[in-house]
């Protein structure tokens, strides 16, 4: 069974995420814990989560991914904005527990100048400080496309960060398809190469979940710019390649293309009707 989802406006809700989903034949979905910019999160529903930890477990609902917002930064020059980060962290994974056993991606940061040495340290800094044996929510790195001073568009400074962490079985990695390509793994002529590589510099255990993006440029542009599923530079046989690989095939993707509902239920469709059973 593929585990597919989008991402979904949290807006409405769980409940709404739920039937969204169902709709479009998806049994995961990603959503923002707030504005994606930030701001304050909305109270926690405790009758709708009930409700949809129920809708999730009668559909077979994969694991879940919230989204940290964009402008969390750990390893910002200035300290009002790292603050911002752990305080923000730290809330969304108190809210999370809500949703026991899912997952919490968020983009490593930007190093802005300070060096990739002091970035990773930092943002090793924040993960131990907030991390607790206890949580049930696993942490997920994202891989970066290496625009501007992003760190961790490299598996080296994902295995650097991850080194540096103290509670490492809370903590994972998320491959955006779009991202690693950007940053200069060629998954379109040589997946098995970079799946070898993430597993020889990382381990592929940490590895939790899929962003399946299409990329409107180049093998090592350094962009971020997603396109639809075989509208980009990567293009479909490449993605169906990677939902159906071996090492990858077990973990949940989800879909971040511009697309409406529409689109993703069509997307969804596609995927479905090339992975192998
Ligand atoms: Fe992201
Ligand atoms: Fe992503
Ligand atoms: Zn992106």
């Amino acid at each position: 069974m593929l585990t597919i989802g989008c991402h979904l406006s949290v807006s409405k809700g769980f409940c709404a995420m739920g039937k969204e989903a169902l709709k479009i034949d998806a049994n995961t979905f990603q959503f923002f814990t707030r504005n994606p910019r930030g701001s304050k999160a909305k109270d926690i529903d405790e009758k709708d989560i009930a409700e949809f930890l129920i809708l999730a477990k009668q559909n077979n609902f994969g694991v879940l991914l919230a989204h940290a917002p964009y402008t969390l930064n750990p390893c910002s020059k200035d300290q009002r904005t790292r603050e911002f980060a752990w305080e923000t962290m730290e809330d969304d994974l108190r809210r999370m527990e809500y949703l026991p056993d899912n997952m919490y991606n968020f983009h490593p940061g930007s190093h802005v100048g300070q060096g990739i040495d002091i970035g990773i340290e930092q943002i090793t800094q924040m993960l131990n400080s907030i991390i607790k044996s206890q949580q049930k929510t696993t942490i997920l790195l994202e891989t970066m496309s290496g625009k501007g001073t992003e760190v961790g568009s490299r598996f080296e400074e994902i295995s650097a960060i991850i080194d540096g962490v103290k509670f490492k079985e809370k903590i994972g990695v998320c491959l955006d398809t779009c991202h690693v390509h950007d940053a200069g793994y060629d998954i379109v002529n040589n997946l098995d190469k970079v799946i070898e590589e993430f597993d020889s510099v990382i381990g592929l255990d940490y590895l939790k979940a899929i962003h399946l993006n299409d990329s409107m440029n180049i093998c090592q542009s350094h962009k971020d710019r997603h396109q639809k599923i075989g509208m980009g530079e990567i293009g479909f046989n490449a993605l169906a390649a990677v939902i159906n690989h071996p090492r990858l095939r077990k973990l949940p993707f989800y879909l971040e293309t511009p697309n409406e509902l529409e689109g993703y239920k069509e997307e969804i469709r596609a995927l479905r009707e090339v992975y192998c059973l």
